[in-house]
């Protein structure tokens, strides 16, 4: 069984997300979609209502969901996973992604990174132009999945929670 790895902090989820996720399930025989906590950044949603939030609109039997805190080669390695997949956006994420890349594969040599061309669309999509619009109360529908829009205006209107 081939299994990959879908890591980042989806806080929250996006479209962008959802499309490299299907494309990795179809790509994939499981695909683990692995909610990281990313220190340097205060989240919006708890890493539990993350997954939550991606339960909601990923719903592909091939695609399990699961929370981590440790070094991501750690996770491949005791999940049996041959990949990490990723998606790149403009050439901006490029350098970033390629160190990344290069580090996990001299950390654990037998771990292959693949990168997925956002689509056109979602180019510019993040989930940080998310909250951004969200908070000045723009138009969030383009940019999210219809079953989590809800979760997301609510939680920007400061429903109290994760603070
Ligand atoms: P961000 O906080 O920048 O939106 P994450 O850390 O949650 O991103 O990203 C998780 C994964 O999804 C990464 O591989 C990232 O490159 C990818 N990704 C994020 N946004 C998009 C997008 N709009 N299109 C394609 N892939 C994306």
């Amino acid at each position: 069984m081939r299994i990959a790895v879908c890591p980042g902090s989806f806080d929250p989820v996006t479209l962008g997300h959802v499309d490299i996720i299907e494309r990795a399930a179809d790509l994939f025989d499981k695909v683990i979609v692995l909610v990281m906590s990313n220190s340097s950044k205060k989240p919006m949603f708890t890493l539990d209502e993350r997954v939550e939030l991606i339960k909601k609109c990923v719903t592909r039997p091939n695609v399990e969901i699961d929370t981590y805190s440790g070094l991501l080669v750690d996770y491949a390695k005791a999940h049996d996973a041959v990949a990490i997949v990723k998606g790149l956006r403009a050439v901006s994420d490029f350098d970033y992604e390629f160190q990344l890349a290069l580090i996990n594969k001299s950390l654990y040599p037998k771990i292959e990174t693949l990168f997925l061309p956002a689509k056109g669309e979602n180019m510019f999509l993040s989930s940080s132009m998310v909250k951004e619009v969200c908070s000045l109360d723009g138009d969030i529908s383009a940019f999210v999945p219809k079953e989590v829009v809800n979760d997301i205006y609510l939680r920007c209107k400061g429903d109290g929670s994760n603070d």
